[in-house]
């Protein structure tokens, strides 16, 4: 029997009122607010009665993110790999980043991450005897881009502006992870000749270390649009600009082939990722109408897992795998844009082996997806993924969870993550997340029957755009869809057979 507790109940109930009027509105008018702190857990039968009032007072009600968007890491502009060019415009053209610091007390800015990569740039360019590096040159807004790009047309005509500035809405600067740099004795500003000096030299061969790629380099005028401009910096992240050097990709638009995301290991929400008896890692693309093609290896080695899920755990808009190995360690393994993971990131040491966990989107405190499990204790803990690598310290929010297995999933619809648990015995129960890392409402009986089921997943876009689901690897190694609506199954079908022998990750 789990048993949630009132205080904590009354205290997220508060902060749920502090969350915003709409939402209240939305809590009252189901009538579930009021019956929060008295029932833990009800009856199933008027439980499925309340679910049932609820998804028809929800209509109205907007969704928030998905917690596994199927995204295009390349055209989202908050993305650290988003591909900006003449041909390829931000979207929205308005775009501005939402965490812009003063890089280096330099009065440029660049997005947080980009800036902190940074010092290590000039702290590795000064470390090397270069004579060190200066910032010229970073964020502008749209309306900054727009004076600039307008003053060289004023100077030089449209054609040749072209050629050296961006229109307003089309420049990298835009992003917040671009900066023009220099030498710090000040030669060669904004000159080819940046690239002879000492200081060039070792950014162009290091920069990838940092995070950061040469974005126009000599040579590929044709492909980005933009001349040469050794003194240009462009943050795409460590894991992707070490890809591109180290398998020779000169320019941004040559590593994604002017695509979108296609060439990401894990393309998509509905897509299904399993290991074979033998460690092949495979993945079996989801089809447009709701089944899966044949599979495509995308890696080996996957022997000893107790269990493994396809998550965003940087949300770079890349899919990453989270993996619990049957040795303890839990490890996450980026997905890099251009195809293939980087390699292990150890998130969690000891014991996870020992542990019945579900990762999602928790919390709307935390933008990252985080841990949910216990130990064999019951105690239910969750681990918030706070930087995107190594998880921070748990915070309990249940017990007497033992013998449960755990899914993520919005059941109400509502924006706010869930936790299907199945008991021994095969009910599927809905413990309804409050949104901020704790639980609310009743706890509902959504099914029976379940215990044939070995795996349950959640998958997203699989039978069209924004739908829901879970995909449900039976005993006998048949695989079917449940579709969810708001609080309730839509559409049900059998999407593979002859599972037996694989594991199918979450
Ligand atoms: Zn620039």
């Amino acid at each position: 029997m789990r048993v949630l507790d009132h205080q904590s109940f009354a205290r997220k109930a508060r902060r749920r009122l502090a969350a915003g009027a709409a939402f209240l509105a939305v809590a009252v008018g189901t009538g579930v607010l009021s019956a929060a702190p008295a029932v833990a857990v009800a009856p199933p039968a008027a439980a499925i009665a309340t679910v049932a009032k609820a998804a028809v007072a929800k209509a109205a009600v907007p969704t928030t993110a998905n917690p596994l968007p199927s995204v295009d890491p390349i055209g989202n502009p908050a993305s650290i790999s988003v591909l900006v060019n003449k041909s390829r415009p931000l979207n929205p053209a308005s775009y501005a980043p939402n965490d812009l610091i003063n890089a280096r007390g330099s009065g440029q800015y660049m997005r947080a991450e980009a800036a902190a990569w940074l010092n290590g740039l000039f702290q590795g360019a000064a470390d090397a005897g270069t004579g060190g590096l200066s910032i010229v040159s970073g964020y502008r807004s749209y309306a900054q881009q727009q004076q600039v790009y307008s003053y060289y047309v004023s100077i030089y005509g449209q054609a040749y502006a072209d050629t050296i500035s961006a229109r307003p809405g089309y420049s990298e600067h835009q992003t917040g992870l671009a900066m023009d740099i220099g030498n710090a004795a000040g030669n060669c500003g904004l000159s080819t000749c940046f690239g002879d000096t000492a200081a060039g030299k070792w950014v162009a061969a290091n920069a990838h270390k940092y995070g950061f790629i040469v974005r126009y380099p000599n040579g590929y005028t044709g492909t980005t649009g933009y001349s040469y401009e050794p003194w240009h910096l462009r943050y795409v992240g460590v894991a992707l600009a070490t890809d591109m050097n180290r398998r020779g990709f000169p320019t941004l638009e040559h590593y994604f082939a002017g695509n979108t995301a296609a060439a990401a290991s894990i393309k998509s929400g509905a897509d299904l990722v399993a290991a074979d008896s033998s460690g092949r890692l495979l993945r079996y693309p989801a089809t447009a109408v709701g089944s899966y093609a044949g599979a495509v290896q995308i890696g080996s080695g996957w022997t000893g897992l107790k269990q493994a899920f396809v998550v965003d755990w940087d949300i770079d808009g890349v899919y990453d795998i989270l993996a619990q190995w049957n040795n303890g360690v839990l490890g996450v393994y980026r997905g890099l844009p251009g195809g293939g993971f980087a390699g292990q990131v150890v998130v969690g040491n000891g014991g996870w082996d020992r542990m019945t966990i579900t990762v999602g989107k928790w919390t709307h405190a935390h933008g990252r997806p985080g841990v949910v499990g216990y130990f064999p204790d019951g105690v239910l803990r969750y681990y918030p993924n706070t930087f995107g690598g190594a998880l921070s310290s748990p915070q309990i929010i249940g017990k007497g969870w033992n013998g449960m297995e755990l899914t993520i999933a919005d059941w109400e619809g509502d924006g706010a993550n869930d936790i299907l648990a199945r008991t021994a015995s095969g009910a599927l129960i809905n413990y309804r997340g409050d949104g901020w890392a704790g639980f609310y409402g009743p706890a509902t009986t959504v099914g029976t029957g379940w215990q044939y089921m070995r795996v349950l997943a959640p998958n997203f876009g699989l039978t069209g755009a924004g739908t829901r689901g879970i995909t449900a690897q039976t005993a006998d190694g048949n695989l079917y869809n449940y579709g969810l609506g708001r609080g309730q199954w839509t559409t049900y079908s059998q999407v593979g057979s002859g599972w037996n022998g694989l594991k199918l990750f979450k």
